[in-house]
């Protein structure tokens, strides 16, 4: 059982800080000998410390707090420069104001995911200078992806709040020019407590556009795809334009779907994502404007908790060229995703939208995170983030912060 003990809350008292940073061959047990020291020493105190290993090389930092301007710190230096000395470290300290204790605290903080093939120096100038423009203050820098540079994650601070949604879609142009994806977000808890993710399917789940497929099994396929493009990109009302390729499907039967669905292919990432986020307990839907026959072979096939779809007409195993029920457009699919964050009492905040075409865009900016995947300009213009063709599906997990290091170890 854990017990909170009462303890006060008092203002800091000491009247000297000093910033002790310590570099050198990471080995064990520097920590230690450097704190213990501390530690015997009855007028210091460690008001933060922080220490990374990059590379085998570490850094530990350590703001000491001294109740005087008089009190005697030389024989407390004098031991921790000889331990540096014995251990075969740097040991540096300097004077730290301590009225800047606690500021970071106060300033806005980021967090902005690069994603390409590879983040290398000139995507990193150019999009630290975009951000230095904007007085976007880096602090932290690492690497998500575990044996490239395809994923950088910089935190960052502004003193003046910034959308980060406005900030993403300003960086679009020189995303577009770089060939790194950018996406910006606060760096809060809400980022890490997404709970629902709710995913188109054709051209973002699998690879096709399924009515496309099944307009080649009725020969029917130009006409239908050059419909399927205008609709895509928001040229032809959804609606109209499902009614109108579906009519020309009239006659198919049974056996040509499932055809159709067995020579789909996911798109590359998906299963990971997928098998990631059920590992971490998220709920997941498939919204399309497809059909309810492959969203629910899907949906048992793939772990799905939910899926909603169009259904197809069908009598004496044939199409008869009509749809059933209401049609799942682009206000439908916005409706389903609050629906279903509704049900399971998950705030819009904490849902992730996923999807590529013009009837996506409602429920992308819907959701709290909504990310157009290899998607048509329109959508990439309306949504908050873009992934573009240089990234798998699975990439999505770098914007929730999670690194490859952690995938690989769930998988293990
Ligand atoms: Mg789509």
């Amino acid at each position: 059982m854990y017990q909170v003990s009462n303890v006060k809350k008092t203002t800091f008292p000491s009247k000297e800080v000093l910033l002790l940073t310590v570099r050198g061959r990471d080995l064990p047990g520097i920590t230690s000998r450097l704190t213990s020291l501390i530690a015997k020493d009855k007028k210091a105190k460690i008001l933060d410390i922080e220490q990374t290993v990059v590379h085998k090389k570490l850094l530990l930092s350590i703001l000491l707090g001294f109740p005087g301007k008089n009190s005697d710190k030389s024989p407390l230096l004098k031991d921790l420069l000889f331990a540096a000395k014995e251990i075969g470290v740097d040991l540096g300290f300097e004077v730290f104001d301590p009225k800047l204790l606690g500021e970071e605290n106060t300033h806005h903080q980021y967090v902005i995911t690069c994603l390409g093939e590879e983040v290398g120096a000139y995507p990193l100038s150019e999009i630290t200078s975009s951000l230095a423009r904007r007085g976007v203050n880096i602090d932290k820098i690492s690497k998500l992806a575990l044996r490239n540079i395809s994923a950088v994650e910089l935190i960052a601070h502004a003193k003046k709040p910034v959308d980060p949604k406005l900030l993403t879609r300003e960086l679009l142009s020189l995303s577009n020019e770089i060939g790194v994806d950018i996406a910006i977000q606060k760096h809060d808890l809400l980022r890490r407590s997404k709970r629902l993710v709710v995913m188109d399917m054709d051209s973002t789940l699998v690879q096709s556009e399924i009515i496309d497929e099944l307009a080649k099994e009725a020969g029917v396929l130009k006409k239908v795809a050059a419909i399927t493009h205008e609709a895509m990109n928001g040229k032809m009302p959804f609606s109209k334009s499902l009614k109108k390729r579906v009519r020309l499907l009239k006659g198919l039967n049974i056996e040509d779907l499932d055809q159709v669905y067995r020579r789909l292919k996911l798109t590359k990432g998906a299963s990971k994502l997928l098998k990631v986020l059920k590992h971490l307990g998220y709920k997941i839907a498939l919204v399309s404007g497809g059909f309810t026959y492959f969203t629910e072979r899907l949906k048992r096939d793939l772990g799905f908790d939910y899926s909603f779809a169009n259904q197809l007409e069908i009598r004496a195993g044939k199409l008869t060229g009509n749809v059933i029920g209401p049609i799942v457009d682009a206000s439908r699919k916005a409706l389903i995703l609050e629906t279903i964050a509704q049900g399971e009492k998950i705030s819009l905040d904490q849902t992730i939208a996923i999807g590529d075409g013009a009837n996506d865009i409602l429920m992308l900016t819907k959701a709290g995170l909504g990310i157009a995947f290899q998607a048509k300009p329109i959508v990439r213009e309306k949504a908050h983030y873009s992934i573009s063709k240089h990234s798998a599906l699975d990439s999505i997990l770098y914007l929730l912060g999670i690194s490859e290091r952690e995938i690989e170890s769930l998988s293990r």
